[in-house]
């Protein structure tokens, strides 16, 4: 009977012809398998008789060159393949154990065909798998990836399923988390008040409450979703109001491609996208229609559309016959909870019935949120099914580092060698559960990945809580300013770090100089970066609180008109508000820090433009905008006169300044004639659009530079996205807009690791 055995060779094992000997000595034992280099030593995987097994190890001791030596030799069992053939695999093959561990999933053709055919072991199985689809990184607690470290480690496969896993000819071949109805998970159903409920055909009840309007916990791949019918106002009401999510949109779960094209209009790629394996949530333009309720995503133009991604999920849409709401399952802000033991008691009161199963979730991961624009995916959320695969840097990095990313949408990211772990999506970081969520993240990559940080880097934010498990790690830190970060990771998709123009329009990030930055374009050549222009500091009557209170940076705009008609202006727009307060406050320069922020533009326009005063979600009064423009020109082209544009002045001097006072008093003067809110929307995007060309022309004349980068949050605007990159490639630019990596604060932390490479003596 053969073993198959992997070796770690530590020592002085290097280009001291350990490799040739190797070789040698297994194809001359009639061994399988390969040996190749690694970023600690050499690894070997044998595979042949004990007896053989044995004698490599004995007469690679006896037969090694002088320069060599071997401090220590870990050998492991492995599963034997019945390889054949011996090999030197290309060398050196750095961060193995990188790529050994994959993301997960989604259900493949061949297990859906098995689980509708009423012959098949596993037909209606909701657990089915092979080594082609099914859980990876979730139900992974440790490595090297083989089930007993996995969380089916308590299900002993039945005869049959162990002999598809050892049959090389089978597709379940050494697939982990192989399971049947004999031996695997079990679906099982609990009350609102948590205790258990009995039936006969599980699916059939639960298909049965969301028919009638019911809110059902589902536990699914890495984490709990809370689903309702889409159709049910009532229904989708009362799960708002019961997660205390008032507005932001709620993403949707239909059964396939067919059902989403019912519902919101879908190009090639789109559908490429919402069939892939990853199975992300892809946001599309609505199609009108009276089949899912208004309540969805209320105020925009756009719905959030994912396929089924587990054999569970297929199942569940096929027995309600519904399009589902599927949102993560937790209380507005909290992380989505995924550990059995959180499950009922956090959503007690929120969900009327539970849908559970006994295979554990080791990692959370929330859904990848995904949207072409351009011809191109952007990335606003990159988790399940796109972790962990590695992004590849050009040269290796000198030692092991970690980065912790900023604030909101917080990720963190491991490097080793040539490669870059960007991890799953954690949330804000804003309170000490997220934190938690973080810390626990972070040790389990680690240990994944084998990977134990020299250096870190973090926002140059010094409240962060990252930037604070940053400094309390006692390794070296270095601070990345926030939007250098976010050009870094733009270019570490192309591989290419030949200078760049970047614009990065974002909410906030904090500036070198100790303000808020967010409208600038940086010069940026690896280390060497500086601004070259930037929007108008406004100022933030509250700090915070302006974020939220959208009006307060309308009348701070008016405020900074430096007219006394604008001020009473704003007494007349916002009668209910305390106006005559902020302008006290802006006058003292009272708590009214200074941010060039673009989302704070279109935070101050949208109020003007009587979108919202208030706001609930993290930029809903730009994303109203939005879609209110979208509405009012479907098909929105940018020129000179159509729209017209408001006035943006362009400055001189070493850093160019965009001047938007003279622009909120058109804006007003509009609202005053009462123009829809589109119609002010498209000459503010009309405008924002055309200025942004044409500092980018001056700066490319001054600078030779024509390569042009986007990136930050605000980008997330489709409207101001796809219109700048049109208009810069149709004026001759190459423009580079981040693909896999989020355009948005959950890429800093791969921009921070990039600067810790360029970095490194
Ligand atoms: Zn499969
Ligand atoms: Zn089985
Ligand atoms: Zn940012």
């Amino acid at each position: 009977m053969n073993l198959r055995r992997s070796y770690r060779l530590r020592g002085v094992v290097q280009g001291v012809g350990m490799r040739p000997t190797i070789y040698r000595l297994a194809t001359q034992l009639g061994l399988a398998g390969f040996v190749f280099n690694d970023g600690q030593g050499v690894i070997i995987e044998a595979e042949g008789p004990v007896e053989k097994l044995d004698d490599l190890l004995v007469r690679l001791q006896s037969e090694l060159s002088p320069a060599a030596r071997i401090d220590e030799i870990h050998v492991e069992e492995t599963l034997p393949i019945a390889g054949t053939g011996f090999r030197i695999l290309e060398s050196p093959r750095e961060g193995i154990r990188f790529t050994r561990i994959s993301r997960d999933l989604a259900t493949c053709d061949d297990c859906l065909r098995e689980l509708h055919d009423p012959t098949d072991r596993r037909y209606r199985y909701p657990f089915i798998n092979c080594t082609n689809c099914g859980p990876r990184l979730t139900i992974i607690r440790d490595v090297p990836y083989d089930r007993p470290r996995t969380t089916m480690a308590g299900f002993a496969m039945c005869p049959d399923c162990l002999r598809e896993y050892h049959d090389p000819q089978d597709r379940r071949f050494h697939a982990q988390p192989n399971a049947c109805p004999v031996c695997g998970p079990k679906l099982f159903l609990l009350k609102a008040d948590g205790t258990t409920l009995d039936s006969d055909d599980t699916l059939e009840t639960v298909a049965q409450a969301l028919r009638q309007g019911e809110v059902v916990a589902v536990k699914g791949l890495g984490g709990v979703h809370l689903a309702c019918n889409a159709a049910d106002s009532q229904a989708v009401t009362s799960l708002r109001s019961r997660k205390f999510r008032e507005e932001k949109p709620f993403a949707l779960m239909v059964s396939d491609l067919n059902h989403a094209r019912q519902l919101a209009f879908i190009n090639d790629q789109e559908a490429e996208l919402l069939t892939s394996v990853a199975r992300p949530i892809v946001i599309l333009d609505r199609k009108p229609n009276d089949v899912i309720d208004d309540g969805i995503s209320p105020g925009l133009g756009t719905l959030g559309l994912m396929l089924p991604y587990t054999p569970l999920h297929t199942l569940l849409l096929e027995s309600c016959g519904l399009h589902l709401v599927m949102t993560s399952g937790n209380l507005s802000e909290e992380p989505i909870a995924f550990r059995d033991d959180e499950i009922v008691p956090r959503l007690k009161g929120i969900a009327d019935l539970f849908l559970l199963h006994d295979r554990p979730i080791h990692l959370r991961a929330d859904d990848s949120v995904v949207r072409v624009v351009n011809g191109q995916c952007i990335t606003l959320r990159r988790s399940r099914g796109y972790v962990p695969d590695p992004i590849s840097l050009p040269k290796p990095l000198h030692r092991p580092i970690l980065t912790c990313g900023a604030e909101l949408k917080s990720t963190f990211c491991l490097g080793r060698d040539k490669q870059l772990i960007l991890s799953h999506h954690i949330g804000d970081l804003e309170n000490l559960a997220a934190l938690e969520a973080f810390e626990t993240g972070l040790e389990h990559f680690q240990r994944l990945f084998y990977t134990k940080p020299e250096a870190i880097a973090c926002d140059l934010h010094p409240d962060y809580l990252s930037s604070q498990y940053a400094r309390n790690t006692g390794l070296p830190v270095l601070e990345v300013q926030h939007h250098y970060a976010h050009t870094l990771a733009c270019l570490a998709e192309t591989g290419d770090f030949s200078p760049v123009l970047s614009w990065t329009l974002d909410g906030v990030g904090l500036g070198t100089d100790g303000t808020l930055w967010g409208g600038e374009c940086l010069l940026v050549d690896k280390l060497d970066w500086r601004p070259m222009a930037r929007l108008r500091p406004i100022p933030l009557p509250g700090g915070e609180k302006a974020i939220r209170e959208p009006w307060r940076l309308a009348v701070a705009a008016l405020w900074s008109s430096d007219s006394e008609e604008a001020k009473s202006l704003a007494m007349k727009l916002f009668p209910g508000r305390p106006v005559a307060t902020i302008v006290s406050m802006l006058e003292k320069g009272l708590n009214c820090p200074l941010s060039t922020g673009a989302g704070r533009l279109f935070d101050a326009v949208a109020a003007l433009a009587g979108v919202r005063e208030e706001i609930v979600y993290e930029g809903q009064a730009a994303i109203l905008l939005e879609a209110m423009t979208q509405r009012h020109y479907p098909e929105i082209v940018i020129s000179r006169n159509d729209p017209p544009s408001y006035s943006m002045t362009i400055g001189k001097g070493e850093i160019i300044e965009m001047d938007w006072r003279a622009m909120m008093g058109q804006v007003v003067q509009d609202r005053l004639e009462d123009l829809p809110p589109g119609e002010i929307g498209a000459r503010f995007h009309a405008t924002l659009v055309n200025t942004l060309l044409e500092v980018t022309r001056a700066l490319s004349n001054s600078t030779g530079l024509t390569r042009i980068a986007l990136t930050g949050g605000v980008f997330q605007n489709r409207l101001l996205l796809g219109n700048l990159w049109r208009g810069l490639e149709k004026a001759g630019f190459t423009v580079l807009v981040p693909s896999q990596i989020p355009l948005n604060d959950g890429g800093i932390a791969l921009g921070q690791a990039v600067a810790l490479w360029l970095a490194q003596k």
